[in-house]
């Protein structure tokens, strides 16, 4: 069974306010938001990725995960996203489509934390990103909107500021040079062969 989880802040977030919730009652998670569509999303075998909304009473960070479902079907996760702004909600299904659409969700899993698993979650980041700014209105509000979350999220999750620095260096570099998600998702896939 292949799982992948994303973004990485938010599960740590999970966790973190799980723990935070027995002495911080003043949740800044507190707020709900309205469900957004869903992208268009195909894999990279042109299958039509499914999004799925799952709640729970405990789970206060938006999250997604990307993976087959039992019957082989291609799938999104879509876990407590009215605890995110619209703006996240687009950017953890972008990302979560994007391992589909790179074929990550068909490949082994590399090892958590090694370069090639950061490497993966860097293309995801960015291919969303880049989605963000083609596909949708007044992107750069929603760019600054994001970039602002999950900082947030992960200063809040306790990653060092190397690291949120270098996420948001990432997918600031792919918003302002890379070019479309489908040209960008074609390297790719050429590159792994
Ligand atoms: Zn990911």
């Amino acid at each position: 069974m292949h799982q992948h989880t994303t973004p990485k802040a938010m599960i740590y977030g999970v966790m973190m306010m799980a723990m935070a919730q027995l002495f911080w009652p003043y949740a800044a998670y507190a707020e709900r938001y309205e469900l957004v569509s869903p992208p268009i999303c195909k894999n990279n075998l042109s299958e039509q990725v499914i999004f799925e909304s799952h709640d729970n009473d405990r789970g206060r960070f938006a999250a997604g995960m990307a993976r087959r479902d039992g019957e082989g079907r291609p799938v999104v996760y879509r876990f407590n996203f009215q605890f995110a702004p619209a703006g996240m909600q687009h950017f953890i299904d972008l990302h979560e489509c994007a391992h589909h659409q790179t074929g990550d969700i068909d490949r082994p899993h590399p090892p958590r934390n090694s370069p090639e698993h950061l490497m993966n979650e860097s293309i995801a980041d960015c291919i969303a990103i880049l989605r963000i700014r083609d596909e949708f209105d007044m992107p750069d509000r929603l760019f600054d909107e994001i970039a602002a979350q999950l900082r947030a999220d992960m200063s809040a999750a306790g990653f060092p500021e190397i690291s949120i620095s270098s996420r948001l260096s990432n997918i600031s570099n792919c918003y302002a040079d890379y070019p479309p998600a489908e040209q960008f998702i074609s390297r790719i896939l050429q590159d792994r062969g």
